[in-house]
């Protein structure tokens, strides 16, 4: 027999230190973790044992134990699934292969009084038994190895932990915790049934404990050597929803989502048809910390006759409803179905456009709820999720219309909130198009020249200032029959909602203002497409815009940000000739400083970057001194 002593990875002893010193609130989550392990043990076996019935033994009724002794002061969980091999027992017990480690190190830095739920979020939910034990024992024996072939593993929780062969007949894991001084309230029956009742009662698997009888003698309860199911082990899922307390339901979501938040939203549904299968899906309430990353895998369980097969089964959900969690359990594919497998088959797809028509569902009735209470939970929502929804608006062309209905802008009539629908209402008589601006940031947006006719005309445009905007609106034409129109593409054509004489006006300031304007452009020819005059500037004496065709120089920063080439068009600048400035270009001696400095504000204005800011300095101080 051999025995070792191991060190623990430091990001082990990094969180050790922590769960033995500052996690204080929720401590009973150590029991749902281990749980929860048990449980996935017994899953990994079942899908094991899908190719290799041997797996089984003579053991084929899975299920967990969970004994205590109040003389020895330990409380163990005994689980008949997969087991460790020595080797799995050091890798797996000792070192964490995961990522965000250091994101959750982080967020635990900093408050005083921790909350051990957090522990689970990350999934270092084995340590969670150090919050209340001094010394974890583990023993266990690998599905398929023989019984000599077990393993013991002790730790105390520091930086160290004991591995030993040792001979266990029985498969699968026993996990001893000997609890610390001060936390023999968990030595009690009731309490730990009131725990597994709060956190596991899910669990598909039955979860045994001891009966009790009263022992009249003694005066007290006593264990008897019958063991009976604590939980009523059928999978949440597969339940009535009549037989699901809303509790219920969050508490699933918590153990699979390991939010500590309970979600915004959820829908269980039973679907029949071409395709059978059973979804529970939620939303978060939060956003989480790798929302942005496109590459995660989506936040999906898939069962296949309740039989677990995969986590984060990306193919059942479209990538930009990523955030959503839950379980899908489908009644028609094969128990050995692979991921790509899951790519191609038709009855993924169906499960998909189901899924994603629930998720869109459960969105709508949020957002047009009769009830304000709903509605600002669809706020909240927007806030975290709506630029991953806005995702959607280019992915998924079949709800298109459905998801530009959700979407949620600023506009120059309020700060957030803003539907296309409400937009389309307010629109003005003879109003024929949606206008908007996108800009770097709302501030930039707001004081943008090229909104100054419409404020005048009390026409609304709507401020995008999300990065994926411009994206989005390379696929959003239309809402409602009207054309979504930038206000700083083209010349503004407001039609009807310009008057004759308005327009009679520009006609003949454009005229009187031609010898000066091929001045202007034969100034700054390397730098504009051309030069005209403009209705749309109320204040400011020059904007730039683009051609319909081009990209805006919004786009075009994003795309250099981004270190893309963005293709090199030249803008168009527009001046207001009713402005001072403009006037004094008229017989000026420094007409090219001025030519040149109007271009330059124009292109300041809009939130761009001066190519030569020395040049712009040089110039408006010859200006100055003048
Ligand atoms: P997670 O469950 O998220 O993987 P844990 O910290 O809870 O993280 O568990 C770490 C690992 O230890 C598990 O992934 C599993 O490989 C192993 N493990 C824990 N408990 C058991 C068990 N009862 N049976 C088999 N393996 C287990
Ligand atoms: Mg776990």
């Amino acid at each position: 027999m051999s025995k070792q002593t191991l060190s623990f990875q430091a990001e082990v002893k990094q969180i050790l230190h922590l769960v033995t010193h500052s996690l204080y609130s929720n401590k009973e989550i150590f029991l749902r973790e281990l749980i929860s392990n048990a449980s996935d043990a017994c899953d990994k076996l079942r899908f094991e044992a899908l190719n290799d019935a041997a797996l089984y033994e003579d053991t084929p009724n899975l299920e967990v134990r969970v004994a205590f002794d109040p003389e020895a002061k330990t409380i163990t969980i005994t689980d008949n699934g997969i087991g460790l091999s020595e080797s799995e027992a050091v890798a797996n017990l000792g070192t964490i292969a995961k990522s965000g480690t250091r994101e959750f190190m982080a967020k635990l830095e900093g408050d005083q009084k921790k909350d051990a739920n957090l522990i689970g979020q990350f999934g270092v939910g084995f340590y969670s038994g150090f919050i209340v034990a001094d010394r974890i024992t583990v023993e266990s024996r690998r599905a398929g190895l023989t019984p000599d072939e077990g393993v013991r593993w002790t730790s105390e929780g520091a930086g160290d932990f004991e591995v030993e062969t040792i001979t266990r007949p029985e498969r699968g894991t026993s996990v001893t915790l000997h609890l610390r001084e001060g936390e023999d309230e968990f030595l009690a029956s009731w309490k730990l049934r009131s725990i597994i009742g709060k956190y596991s009662d899910h669990i598909s698997l039955p979860i045994l404990m001891r009966k009790e009888e009263w022992d009249s003698e003694a005066g007290q309860q006593k264990l008897t050597d019958e063991w009976a199911p604590v939980n009523k082990a059928s999978a949440l899922w597969a339940r009535a929803k009549n037989d699901i307390t809303r509790e219920q339901y969050e508490e699933f979501y918590k153990q699979i989502s390991y939010d500590t938040e309970a979600p915004l939203a959820y829908t269980h549904n039973r679907v029949e048809g071409r395709s059978e299968y059973t979804q529970l899906l939620y939303i978060p309430a939060k956003a989480p910390f790798d929302l942005w990353n496109r590459d995660k895998r989506g936040g999906v369980k898939l069962y296949v006759k309740r039989v677990f097969i995969m986590d984060d089964a990306e193919a059942l959900m479209p990538v930009y409803l990523r955030f959503v969690k839950g379980v899908i359990d489908s009644a028609d594919l094969p128990l050995n179905v692979s991921r790509e497998l899951l790519q191609e088959s038709r009855d993924v797809k169906a499960i998909r456009e189901g899924s994603t028509k629930r998720v869109l569902s459960m969105l709508e009735s949020l957002a047009d709820s009769e009830d304000a209470a709903e509605r600002e939970k669809y706020a909240k929502f927007w806030k975290d999720f709506g630029a991953v929804l806005k995702e959607g608006v280019g992915e998924d062309h079949a709800n298109q219309e459905r998801l530009a209905k959700l979407l949620r802008f600023a506009s120059t009539q309020a700060d957030e909130g803003v539907s296309l629908t409400d937009y389309v209402k307010r629109m003005k008589d003879g109003q024929e198009a949606i206008y908007y601006i996108t800009a770097d940031t709302l501030s930039a947006a707001k004081s943008s020249p090229q909104l100054e006719i419409f404020r005048k005309k009390g026409i609304e445009v709507l401020l995008l200032v999300d990065r994926v905007d411009e994206w989005m609106l390379a696929h959003l034409f239309e809402f409602d029959g009207k054309p979504l129109q930038s206000v700083a593409k083209g010349a503004v054509d407001l039609g009807k909602l310009q008057d004759e004489e308005e327009k009679k006006k520009t006609e003949e300031a454009a005229e009187a203002f031609k010898p000066l304007l091929e001045k202007l452009k034969e100034a700054l020819k390397d730098r504009a497409k051309d030069v005209r005059v403009t209705t749309r500037l109320v204040d400011s004496p020059a904007c730039l815009v683009v051609d319909e065709g081009d990209i805006s120089g919004h786009l075009a920063r994003l795309l250099k940000q981004a270190g893309q080439d963005a293709p090199k068009g030249k803008p168009i600048l527009e001046v207001n000739a009713e402005h001072a400035l403009v006037k004094r270009l008229d017989g000026s001696a420094h007409f090219d400083d001025l030519a040149h400095i109007l271009f330059d504000q124009a292109l300041l204005a809009e939130g761009g970057q001066l190519e030569d800011p020395a040049a712009y300095v040089r110039r408006v101080n010859a200006l100055l001194t003048a």
